[in-house]
């Protein structure tokens, strides 16, 4: 492909951190490395974050933090990662998906409401693109019922709603550095812990079940198995790639913002449905997408960007009707129409910082070019 969906990207100090971290000899986790992508982390999410190997390991923590019990019941979009759903199924709890918005393609605030039974122990939302959530109305109804907020934050590092970073509002809410995702060290993670009573569980289960947190910072003499856990921390040689790329975050972003920007400027007054970001809500530029009127009209624009040898691409199929989302979950009252009939037609367009000026051009000049747009 002459323009592929994604290129990692290399923000300057990779490489002579990873040398660091090699030569250290520190190359476990919760190394220095780790202690300074952490505190970025932190920052960033306005949150306390614990770095972990991967997003999904991060949403297996709140699975364990929350004590599920098999029948326990927690309510999800359909439209998300299989991760979202895996991690508290792996538990023998029951996702019980909902609907999306038509609009942010984020989870339907009136269908979690309508959603909660006495078995609801949390309600998971996913801020997709990075674009916010309804938080208000969520953290309403989860107060109301004393329900647990997690927030799958895995596109929407930096991102705010109302002025208020997303990471921050749920009780726990997990990050991603995967290849794929604005900030990467291959494969990562994080959990952020904003209710303080998750914490000292959280750094157990991280250390495979251990108290050896607490030994390393000397307030016990010796660590024993405490509890469940498994091995969740991230080396210290991929905490430096994560470091260095954390301390370019707004130019990664600024590039991001711009190839986001320069679509949305070019597409518009096309026949075609681009994505949309409510008052309010600072997206941190993960994703661009179309939607096209069918599935007919989104195979057929897929095949003109690969004649063109760009390579655009189809997102999330819905969980709800997928083999072990029938077999594990349930859906809410209604269903999700919106999120069958949207999974079907959105198209995601090329969007990392090393794409070049004609690069996007060719990108834009791809859609204007496809007939009846
Ligand atoms: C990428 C992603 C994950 C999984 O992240 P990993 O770090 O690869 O485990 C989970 N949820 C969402 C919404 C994602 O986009």
């Amino acid at each position: 492909m002459r323009i592929p969906f994604n290129r990692p990207y290399l923000a300057g100090r990779e490489l002579e951190y990873l040398a660091e971290a090699a030569s250290s000899g520190l190359t476990s986790g919760d190394g220095p490395f780790t202690r300074r992508a952490t505190a970025l982390v932190g920052r960033l999410a306005g949150s306390s974050a614990l770095l972990t190997t991967s997003c999904t390991h991060a949403l297996e923590i709140t699975a364990l933090l929350l004590e599920l019990r098999p029948g326990d019941e927690v309510i999800m979009p359909s439209f998300t990662f299989v991760s979202t759903a895996n991690a508290y199924v792996l538990r023998g709890a029951v996702p019980v998906f909902v609907d999306i918005r038509p609009d942010t393609l984020n989870i339907d605030e009136r269908a979690v409401e309508a959603a909660v039974t006495p078995r609801t122990k949390a309600i998971v939302v996913v801020h997709y693109g990075g674009v916010a959530c309804e938080m208000d109305a969520i953290m309403k109804v989860a107060r109301h019922h004393r329900i647990p907020v997690i927030e799958d934050n895995a596109h929407g590092l930096g991102a705010t709603y109302q002025d208020r970073p997303l990471g921050s509002f749920g009780a726990l809410a997990t990050q991603s550095f995967h290849a794929t995702k604005n900030v990467s060290c291959g494969e990562g993670g994080a959990l952020l812990i904003n209710d303080e009573r998750f914490r000292e569980r959280a750094e157990i289960l991280r250390e495979k079940g251990t108290d050896r947190s607490r030994f390393f910072r000397g307030q016990v003499d010796k660590y024993r198995w405490m509890d469940l856990g498994s091995s969740y921390l991230l080396s210290d040689l991929l905490a430096a790639a994560l470091t260095a790329q954390l301390e370019e975050f707004e130019i990664i972003q600024q590039r991001r913002y711009e190839v986001w920007q320069t679509y949305h400027a070019a597409l518009a007054g096309l026949d075609v449905v681009r994505p949309s970001v409510p008052a309010g809500s600072d997206h941190p530029a993960h994703l661009y997408y179309l939607l096209l009127p069918d599935l007919q009209r989104r195979e057929a624009l897929l095949r003109h960007f690969a004649e063109r040898d760009v390579q655009a691409t189809f997102h999330y199929q819905p969980l709800h009707s997928a083999p072990a989302g029938r077999r594990y979950g349930r859906t809410g009252l209604g269903g999700c129409p919106v999120t069958e009939d949207v999974a079907d037609r959105l198209v995601r367009l090329p969007l990392y910082p090393a794409l070049s000026d004609a690069e996007v051009d060719a990108v834009v000049d791809a859609v204007r070019t496809f007939p009846g747009i």
